[in-house]
């Protein structure tokens, strides 16, 4: 079924207008868009884009919608080196009124129920989870719920830091930094020991990070079927 919805919506394009960019970080860069009213998705969802305003050859990524709906604005945020691909190149030289193609929304990493969830960020993989959780917060959902965020970032710069610890401020939400794999895999051990398969365990990030904490997890005898990825091909 899912996949289904995907290979139909996949075939829904349309162009978004830039409106600006900012840097978060040293290698960190948001863009925003205009979010026509027709266009919505669920926290957690990617698009496809497309660079349409000069010919790349390899002009197409997958990119998080880092966004909630509820805020009304297209955002992606991208890590961005100091040689970069000519995609990114040509992101960063998107003026205001430019457009580049979406298509989409596509994906099956969403919160799915209320069961207890454990949200594993690894860099830049913290894209889907703020949008979960502005979405959480604007609609008023995130009081009560158990939901753990576990966010591991080696390079200490913790993108969209002060707007997490907002959220937390207004939720029951929690989050915990951490910028050593031992000590995320310490937090995910108590997690995984205390919800089990009774909780849902969400990992997002470079593929052999979420391939290496899904084998921990399951290790810990949690069921694949409790584990949801979403792995960023391209890292
Ligand atoms: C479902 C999904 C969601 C995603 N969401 C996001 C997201 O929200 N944000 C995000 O940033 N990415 C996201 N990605 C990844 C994104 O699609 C790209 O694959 C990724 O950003 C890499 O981009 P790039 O290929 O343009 O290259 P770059 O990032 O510019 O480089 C890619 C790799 O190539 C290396 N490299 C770069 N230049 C050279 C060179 N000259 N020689 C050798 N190696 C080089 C880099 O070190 C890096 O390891 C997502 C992927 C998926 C599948």
């Amino acid at each position: 079924m899912g996949f289904l919805q995907d290979a139909i919506a996949i075939f829904k394009k349309r162009d978004v207008t830039f409106i600006d960019s900012y840097k978060e970080s040293e290698e960190v860069y948001t863009f925003r868009f205009e979010k026509d009213k027709d266009v919505t998705w669920k926290a957690g969802q990617h698009g496809l884009f497309t660079i349409t305003h000069k010919k790349i050859k390899n002009g197409i990524r997958p990119i998080t919608l880092a966004s909630a709906p509820a805020e009304n604005v297209i955002q992606l945020t991208l890590r961005i080196s100091n040689d970069p691909s000519d995609f990114k190149k040509a992101m960063l030289e998107l003026k205001q009124g430019m457009k580049i193609r979406m298509s989409g929304p596509v994906g099956s990493f969403y919160l799915k129920d209320d069961s207890p969830s454990v949200l594993i960020a690894g860099g830049i993989g913290i894209t889907p989870f703020r949008s979960m959780l502005k979405q959480l917060e604007a609609e008023g959902n995130g009081v009560g719920k158990e939901i753990h965020l576990l966010y591991m970032d080696g390079k200490n710069s913790f993108v969209y830091k002060d707007e997490l610890d907002e959220i937390l401020n207004n939720t029951s939400i929690d989050v915990t930094y951490l910028d050593a794999r031992d000590d995320l895999q310490k937090e995910i051990n108590k997690l995984s020991s205390l919800h089990g398969n009774n909780g849902k365990y969400y990992i997002a990030g470079p593929k052999s990070m979420v391939e290496s904490i899904s084998a921990h997890l399951q290790s810990n005898a949690i069921s694949k079927k409790s584990i949801q990825k979403d792995v960023f091909i391209g890292y």
